[in-house]
């Protein structure tokens, strides 16, 4: 695994937090992109080395929306970069961790990615996330 890609940020109304995460950044978002299979809504913010992913909820079964119910908007999830997503699934499978979806999928931002169960990583979702060539 290699560095932090980013952390995701579940959030109720993303225009709203836009203007919000901009004030404290010091600057916008430099994108926005839906994924209508995750059901989500995503913004980018590019901080450092590191970037931020605000994430809202387009339909109400969306995993933000639940997430959001259950425990209100924060952090989410933290996403580390891979080179070889596949190979990293297998290797914590062997390890014992749950992942949640073996094939990788697309997600925002160019990534192939894959989500590790929660109850295996001590209550943090973990997304690897590998750029797609
Ligand atoms: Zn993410």
């Amino acid at each position: 695994m290699e560095k932090i890609e980013h952390i995701g940020i579940a959030v109720k109304n993303l225009e709203e937090s836009n203007t919000l995460f901009a004030a404290l950044f010091g600057k916008a978002h430099y994108k926005i992109e839906e994924v209508k299979s995750e059901g989500v809504k995503t913004s980018f913010f590019d901080v450092g080395s590191n970037k931020i992913e605000l994430l809202e909820a387009t339909n109400p079964e969306s995993p933000i929306a639940k997430f959001i119910e259950k425990k209100g908007e924060g952090i989410h999830h933290i996403a580390f970069a891979v080179s070889n997503i596949k190979a990293e699934i297998a290797r914590l499978k062997a390890e014992g961790f749950t992942v949640l979806n073996e094939e990788p999928k697309f997600g925002a931002d160019n990534k192939l990615v894959a989500f590790l169960h929660p109850k295996t990583t001590n209550g943090v979702l973990i997304e690897l996330c590998q750029e797609r060539s």
